[in-house]
């Protein structure tokens, strides 16, 4: 007999559900993980923008959302040694079999699954499955708080891996959400320029860490920079980025839209602009980081903490409220 996991009922577990309206089930059924895969009882689960644009349409995704999480490993066949860890995960699942995912690139591989984006539920419920291959244990010092920001910072460390620094670049990171502040301060552990531009007052202060500079984006007049990273979360951003950048610079984008209304790029070739588009980074490298500046301010970035309960509240919050990050604490 295959013992499985402790919980008042072993087979139906609380769930946010997408289907074109968000609802929130109490008796969705618990995944099974298969060999290989890991069953993880979620503590937190953070709302990001690609959850707000996947209820725009993105990726045509139905499923329980969400890819920002801590948990806990209650069962993990073949790999019972994961059991009891406190972990997050690698969002991208290859097929395992392709030149992409035999290469190690499984983040591009076509026929990738993203937890919560495509192909599988994600951590918005009491349980989530993963490949025991994407987990990564929490160290004892990151609470359970900061380790859902673990995703978001890893692709900010993604810029480190695309671009390489001298450290005397001029930087300016457009967007004060998340990810543009988790990408300035990335980006301020190597490089000593870095201008992080927005629209919110509070955000930027908020913002304010290794002597980084922040400023309204409605009063930036400054000259254009080496590189802009676009972290805007709009269509309108790219267009921004371009009129930043100087001739020869590098503009990399981090903002994924729904929208199929793409910007007028005649500035990148009249510029001669390098566009880079960054997605995932690797969760190693954001604790890393986290180890060697323990100081980096990421709960600060906490706005409201939700039960699955109040979705409602919650997506309101973060999708039109003044909000930098929403999570909601499970149970
Ligand atoms: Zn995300
Ligand atoms: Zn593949």
């Amino acid at each position: 007999m295959k013992k499985r996991f402790n919980s008042v009922n072993d087979s139906t577990m609380k769930a946010l559900l997408w289907k074109g309206g968000l609802g929130f089930k109490s008796a969705f059924p618990v995944p099974e993980p298969s060999p290989g895969w890991a069953l993880i009882k979620v503590s937190r689960a953070g709302i990001c923008g690609t959850d707000l644009e996947i209820m725009k349409g993105y990726k045509s995704f139905k499923g329980v959302p969400g890819h920002e999480f801590t948990g806990k490993v209650v069962s993990a066949p073949e790999h019972e040694e994961w059991i009891g860890r406190r972990v997050a995960g690698e969002i991208n699942i290859g097929c395992g079999r392709c030149a992409w995912c035999l290469g190690g690139k499984e983040n591009h591989c076509p026929d990738r699954r993203v937890i919560g984006i495509a192909g599988l539920d994600g951590c918005m419920a009491e349980y989530c499955t993963l490949p025991v291959g994407n987990l990564i244990e929490i160290p004892d010092d990151i609470s359970d708080d900061a380790a859902v920001f673990l995703e978001p910072l890893a692709a900010a460390c993604r810029i480190l891996d695309q671009i390489p620094l001298e450290g005397r670049e001029k930087i300016i990171v457009l967007g004060d959400g998340c990810l543009g502040i988790l990408s300035s301060w990335v980006l301020s552990t190597v490089v000593k320029d870095v201008h992080l531009l927005g629209r919110h007052g509070w955000k930027l202060e908020k913002a304010r860490w290794r002597g980084m500079k922040t400023s309204l984006a409605s009063q930036w007049s400054g000259e254009p920079v080496d590189i802009v990273v676009e972290a805007t979360g709009s269509p309108d951003g790219i267009a921004d980025a371009l009129r930043l950048c100087r001739p020869l610079g590098t503009v990399m984008l981090k903002t994924t839209v729904s929208s199929q209304i793409g910007p007028s790029l005649t500035q990148a070739v009249v510029k001669e602009i390098t566009i880079v588009g960054s997605r995932c980074g690797k969760m190693g490298k954001a604790i890393n980081l986290i180890n060697t500046f323990p100081d980096i301010p990421i709960e600060l970035l906490v706005t409201a903490v939700y039960r699955l309960e109040q979705a409602s509240e919650a997506f309101s919050l973060a999708s039109g409220g003044p909000s930098l990050k929403v999570l909601f604490k499970i149970p």
